[in-house]
């Protein structure tokens, strides 16, 4: 799971807010609880003692001592319910004194009075293994200006239960809704997000070649109709832009094309009639390389653009892969022999594919001739042939100069030359590998280099398969060749 994605921030963030949210319900919940279990046992405790000063000790003296204990262990049975019941009068001490409650949380008889502050109020008495008990004192004033004191007190166990019980039931359900929260959340998150990943998706495939493809628009009404729709009029503007380009360039070498060819036409034409004068002989002939130097840079770029623009036709037919490279290899050989450059054909047939013989050769035959201006006197050249997958592989290899590193990215650039001094002087413009790449993908394959300076570089060309197997048994996986 990627912790980075909008997904999942959005998702934590939204647990976190409500497991913080139930947090604080919950603990208002319990507080308020407490408070008011709290304040019903003090009223009841109170009640108690009002009841018991107005009904039993309002008839004292009249009735004795006695006949207080039996009315009140018969009205509260304070042993049987856990009470605490004590009155005393002012002077003569206890009058009454419940006994020990069933469950012995605590002790009638060390129970201590309370203090003057205490008096009408609640106070709260803490035992062992924590118990607590909250104790109700009330005085009565008698006619003959005695005062009594009477206590009702009750165990705080039934509050303590009550609310442990509302703190498991928050413990064992409030992961429970969190968790539930959460997977609805992530879910709901992976559905508004999921015309994201297609645009993202389908974004990642438009490149220079292909410009003309428009983004997914889901009519939804939000920000990522807007969004999809604003990248579109971007890459509408962007393709203009490349479409001007192209024209422009095409439009320029086209242009240029019918002037040079005067020219070159021109300039032998002065070489005929001047052929005894020497000096300007040489001259002419230097000037006449130059036309033609400028008239092979005119075509390419021309050929480029055209690529580029989707303008040339291509003449598409069923090729073999393996067939053509070795054939065009072969035909190279002397080429490099003359340089005392080694050529190895690892050509596996049957690698069939849908292709412009013509451009294709001219794939094999540039990134060979490269490789044999780069290459030093008595290098090798390995041209191999295979299938990986669903591709027809074409691999150029030499043991040469190579390329410097920060160069690689940059060669399939137009007029890009890694090394200006030495291509220049190899006759090169920096605009053979363009050709190449603008053929492959007009072929909807890919074209790849790797390098390393002073050892050699490889150029890995992809084009899909006509058919992934070949019946004959013939075709070669580029791994076996
Ligand atoms: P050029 O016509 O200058 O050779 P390319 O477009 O064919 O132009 O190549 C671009 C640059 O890439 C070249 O200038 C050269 O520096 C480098 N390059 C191409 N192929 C090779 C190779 N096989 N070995 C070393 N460098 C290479």
């Amino acid at each position: 799971m990627n912790t980075r994605s909008l997904r999942f921030r959005i998702t934590v963030w939204y647990a976190s807010l409500l497991a913080g949210t139930l947090i604080l319900f919950g603990a208002s919940v319990y507080l308020g609880l407490e408070r008011y279990l709290d304040w019903t046992l003090q009223r009841a405790l109170a009640v108690e003692c009002r009841t018991i000063a107005t009904q039993l000790l309002s008839q004292f003296p009249a009735k004795d001592t006695a006949w207080l204990g039996r009315e009140i262990n018969e009205d509260y049975a304070p042993e049987v319910n856990g009470l605490f019941i004590r009155v005393s009068r002012q002077g003569t001490g206890v009058v009454y004194l419940s006994g020990a409650p069933k469950d012995g949380t605590f002790d009638p008889s060390h129970i201590p009075f309370p203090s003057e502050k205490e008096m009408d109020g609640s106070r709260k008495l803490q035992f062992d293994f924590g118990n607590r008990l909250l104790i109700n004192s009330m005085t009565l004033a008698m006619p003959n200006g005695k005062r009594f004191i009477v206590e009702s007190g009750a165990p705080y166990h039934q509050i303590e239960v009550a609310l442990h019980g509302l703190l498991l039931t928050f413990a064992i359900y409030m992961p429970f809704v969190v968790s539930l929260a959460v997977a609805g959340g992530y879910w709901l998150m992976r559905r508004s997000l999921q015309p994201v990943d297609e645009i993202t998706k389908r974004a990642e495939g438009i490149t220079s070649t292909n410009l003309s493809e428009r983004l997914p628009v889901i009519r939804t009404g939000d920000e990522l109709e807007r969004l999809s729709k604003s990248l579109n009029r971007m890459i509408e503007r962007l393709d203009n832009a490349f479409q001007h380009i192209n024209r422009f360039s095409a439009d320029a070498s086209h242009e240029l094309r019918t002037p040079l060819t005067i020219l070159q036409l021109e300039l032998e034409g002065i070489a005929q009639n001047h052929r005894r004068d020497v000096s300007l002989g040489e001259q002419i002939g230097s000037a006449l390389e130059e036309t033609h130097r400028m008239s092979r840079i005119v075509e390419s770029l021309l050929t480029i653009s055209r690529l580029d623009a989707g303008e040339v036709k291509m003449d598409k037919s069923h090729l073999d892969l393996g067939e053509l490279a070795a054939s065009t290899a072969g035909e190279m050989k002397l080429l490099a022999e003359e340089k005392s450059i080694s050529v190895r054909i690892q050509a596996g047939f049957g690698v069939e594919v849908a292709g412009d013989r013509v451009r294709l050769q001219q794939v094999v035959v540039n990134l060979i001739d490269n490789s044999i201006k780069y290459t030093p006197k008595g290098g090798t050249i390995e041209v191999r042939v295979g299938r990986e997958g669903n591709n027809a592989v074409l691999e150029v290899s030499d043991n040469g100069l190579g390329i410097p590193a920060h160069d690689l990215p940059h060669v399939f650039e137009r007029f890009y030359r890694a090394d200006k001094a030495r291509s220049r002087a190899s006759g090169g413009a920096g605009l053979g590998l363009s050709i190449v790449k603008a053929i492959c993908s007009a072929h909807h394959g890919d074209i790849q280099v790797s390098s390393q300076e002073g050892k050699g570089s490889t150029f890995r060309v992809e084009l899909p398969l006509l058919q992934v197997f070949a019946h004959d048994g013939t075709g070669a996986t580029l791994k076996e060749t």
